[in-house]
């Protein structure tokens, strides 16, 4: 069985961004991520119950406030929680999260003064997934999760030539 691997849902082309859009991967990427491991979508955000398309928000203040200054802590741990429930559900050990995103980023998000100033830190899920012992990746390090693509090709070419023998 594959390894399960909880991605952020806009990666699959779902259309969850505050802005109505997505960021979907490219195909070939994601054709090799799915060949290894058994994707398991998550957007934490309308997972929390936030609609889309929202306003955008950022952590502050040990919280996350929307741009109008809404308070949407309780979502946005609402949809941690879910990405746990999933992690825990699937056995994932490993996420392929969106960068920068005050959910998703992991080592580097906006600092709450919407001026796209980046500060380290993780999103809200991030950092929850993060204490629970989940590997954090996103998509400028996804290539690190298939590092062994390699070793998997040279694995099938030698099995393939011990059978024909
Ligand atoms: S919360 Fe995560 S999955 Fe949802 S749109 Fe934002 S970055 Fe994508």
């Amino acid at each position: 069985m594959k390894e399960a691997l909880l991605i952020s849902a806009c990666f699959l082309g779902r259309r969850c961004k505050y802005d109505g859009g997505s960021n979907l991967l490219p195909r070939e990427l994601l054709d090799r991520l799915a060949a290894h491991y058994r994707l398991i979508p998550v957007c934490p955000e309308t997972a929390g119950g936030l609609p889309i398309p929202r306003e955008p928000s950022e952590r502050r203040d040990g919280g996350v406030r929307a741009r109008d200054g809404a308070d949407v802590t309780a979502a946005y741990e609402r949809g941690a929680q879910t990405a746990l429930k999933l992690c825990e559900r699937f056995g994932c050990r490993k996420a392929l999260l969106k960068e920068r995103s005050p959910s998703c980023g992991s080592g580097v998000i906006y600092d709450g003064t919407f001026s796209h100033t980046l500060v380290s830190g993780d999103g809200w899920t991030a950092e929850k997934l993060r204490a629970h012992g989940v590997v954090l990746y996103g998509e400028s390090t996804a290539e690190s999760l298939l590092d062994n693509d390699n070793d998997v090709g040279a694995t099938l070419v030698v099995a393939r030539a011990v059978k024909k023998m």
